[in-house]
């Protein structure tokens, strides 16, 4: 076991490392982070700032120095520089894990040998590939670029075959996948979390709403019937153990109109849809994720009262600093970052309330969250 007193790597200092590191702190654990950022959010509560490029060799040799366990904040790191340092310092979650969750392809292939379902998709690694497959795979669809997208950047949406030409620009950054369009009612998200002893807990399963292909709101509990609710964790569970995870995973789906799922895609960290467990759980998310990286046993995650969390974008920032004095029940975390440009998140706002429709109101007309 990691115990308080000992120092904990981070890779990444947005505001994910900044969360897990001021859960790892008020235990009296001691954190560093290696970001190339000057007074990055994590930097800005860190015990060790280091600043540079995350394949900096000199850098993760400091990282390493200092740190008795490293974890990270966000997927897109360097694979191969992971292993390495997986091989030289002890990282309990490991380098598979980013391996695969980097590229959609690996990550689609995972999902089904798991056992879990997907939408039907095709792989392609140049444009000419996609023409020549696109027939087995019908319209709409969308097509993703297989590495580096994220907040639905990378992907085009295609209605026919016409449209097949405004994917191509996709392929200048990677090979692509297409996957059917699926006809969603919901989008919900399932984080598990693990200890390297096989410990799990999922916490209470959150509903996502999405403007501009960026989280808006978590509500939670989601609005589904208990039995999605319950199938949803055994997809996580499944793909959870097929994985080995240690760590967080964030398990994206969608639910039909049916009440079956479709598993959307991963992600093997704290994510932006469990901020919420920050105030209404008995653990949170970082909590929980410090416990498992650390050995620690976990606790089983309850949900004290409904709760919507909805996120600040840099456009939110002024209009909610406006509003903020009429508001003394909404828990307001800005993350640090200096510059509050469009669309960008600069933090989030906590609602737990007795009646979800009512506050999805209130939100709705305090005019903070204009269109
Ligand atoms: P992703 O980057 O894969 O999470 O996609 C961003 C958003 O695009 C999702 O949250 C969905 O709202 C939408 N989306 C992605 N894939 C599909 C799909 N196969 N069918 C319908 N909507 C999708």
């Amino acid at each position: 076991m990691i115990l308080p007193g000992q120092t904990i790597g981070i890779i990444g200092g947005g505001q994910l490392g900044r969360m897990m590191g001021l859960a790892a702190k008020e235990a009296g654990f001691r954190i560093a982070v290696l970001d190339p950022t000057n007074d990055s959010p994590c930097g800005q509560i860190a015990d060790i700032e280091i600043i540079a490029p995350y394949d900096d060799e000199q850098a993760l040799a400091e990282l390493r120095e200092v740190s008795d366990v490293i974890t990270f904040e966000f997927e897109n790191i360097d694979y191969e520089g992971l292993k390495q340092l997986s091989e030289q310092a002890y990282v309990p979650q490991g380098a598979e894990l980013v391996r695969i969750t980097q590229n959609r392809m690996y990550e689609k292939a995972a999902i089904r040998a798991a056992g879990a379902p997907v939408a039907p998709y095709i792989t392609a690694d140049t444009y000419k590939e996609l023409v020549d497959k696109i027939d087995g795979l019908g319209f709409p669809c969308i097509v993703k670029t297989a590495f580096g997208g994220y907040d639905g950047k990378g992907q085009v949406k295609l209605e026919s075959k016409e449209q097949l030409e405004e994917a191509q620009s996709l392929f200048e950054h990677s090979s692509c996948i297409a996957e059917a369009f699926v006809p969603f009612e919901k989008e919900i998200s399932v984080i598990i979390q693990r200890n390297p002893a096989g410990q799990s807990f999922c916490l209470p399963i959150a509903e996502n709403i999405h403007r501009h292909h960026i989280l808006h709101e978590s509500i939670v509990p989601a609005r589904v019937e208990d039995s999605v609710l319950q199938r949803a964790e055994r997809e996580a569970v499944k793909i959870a153990s097929y994985l080995g995870l240690v760590g967080t995973l964030a398990v994206e789906m969608f639910v039909l109109e049916n009440g079956s799922i479709v598993i959307n895609e991963l992600a093997p960290r704290p994510h932006n849809s469990g901020h919420y467990s920050i105030e209404a759980c008995n653990i949170s998310q970082f909590h929980q994720h410090i416990r498992a990286v650390c050995g620690w046993p976990l606790r089983e995650p309850k949900l004290w009262e409904s709760t919507i969390m909805v996120n600040v974008l840099g456009e939110h920032v002024e209009p909610l600093n406006q509003h903020i004095a009429n508001y003394p029940d909404w828990s307001v975390h800005l993350y640090g970052k200096a510059e509050a440009k469009e669309k960008r998140k600069m933090g989030h706002v906590t609602i737990m309330t007795n009646d979800l429709e009512e506050t999805l109101q209130e939100i709705e007309q305090s005019g903070i969250w204009e269109d």
